[in-house]
């Protein structure tokens, strides 16, 4: 059996944790359980950004994430960036057993819109599906459709489904019968 731990990265509302956890066990068939310890991230905040910088959160969740098929998938509603980018929807370790996602700029609020809970529940079940795909050794795919088709706006996450396409769900692993 899979397992993928959420582990909360700051102040995280239940409201966002609850329903993904649900909706990763239906979407991956993975066991999902969240942490209730989460972790603090001030170390990881540049002040002149107001970021943080999601690859120093990354190198403290592997540790945690090392043994065997569990993954582990930092959750924040801080925004995330990494130097060479404006801003990263989440960031993973391909193969490896850690991600983290940002619940920040998936909300209608940051971009003068009207909030639309249902709407930032499906964006961030889609990014923590792709980030956590990752981790399974997935690269990103050229169907817009495929939750693995890479999103630089959330116009493109809007666009893509919950799901692997045939060829990234043929490449993730299977269950031992
Ligand atoms: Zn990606
Ligand atoms: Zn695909």
């Amino acid at each position: 059996m899979r397992i993928v731990s959420l582990l909360p990265v700051g102040h995280v509302n239940r409201t966002l944790l609850e329903p993904l956890a649900e909706g990763l066990t239906q979407h991956l068939r993975v066991a999902c359980s969240i942490q209730p310890e989460g972790m603090e991230a001030e170390f990881a905040l540049n002040p002149l950004r107001r970021q943080y910088h999601s690859t120093e959160i990354l190198k403290r969740i592997l540790p945690g994430a090392a043994q065997g098929s569990l993954k582990v998938l930092g959750v924040t509603e801080m925004d995330l960036y990494i130097p060479v980018l404006t801003f990263v929807f989440g960031e993973a370790q391909v193969s490896d057993g850690g991600a983290v996602v940002s619940a920040h700029r998936l909300r209608q609020e940051f971009y003068g819109l009207p909030a639309d809970p249902d709407l930032l529940r499906d964006r961030l079940l889609k990014e923590a599906l792709h980030e956590l795909g990752h981790t399974f050794g997935l690269r990103h795919c050229v169907d817009y459709t495929c939750v693995m088709s890479s999103s630089n706006g959330v116009e493109r996450i809007d666009l893509k489904r919950a799901e692997f396409c045939p060829h990234c769900a043929h490449l993730m692993p299977t269950d031992e019968p």
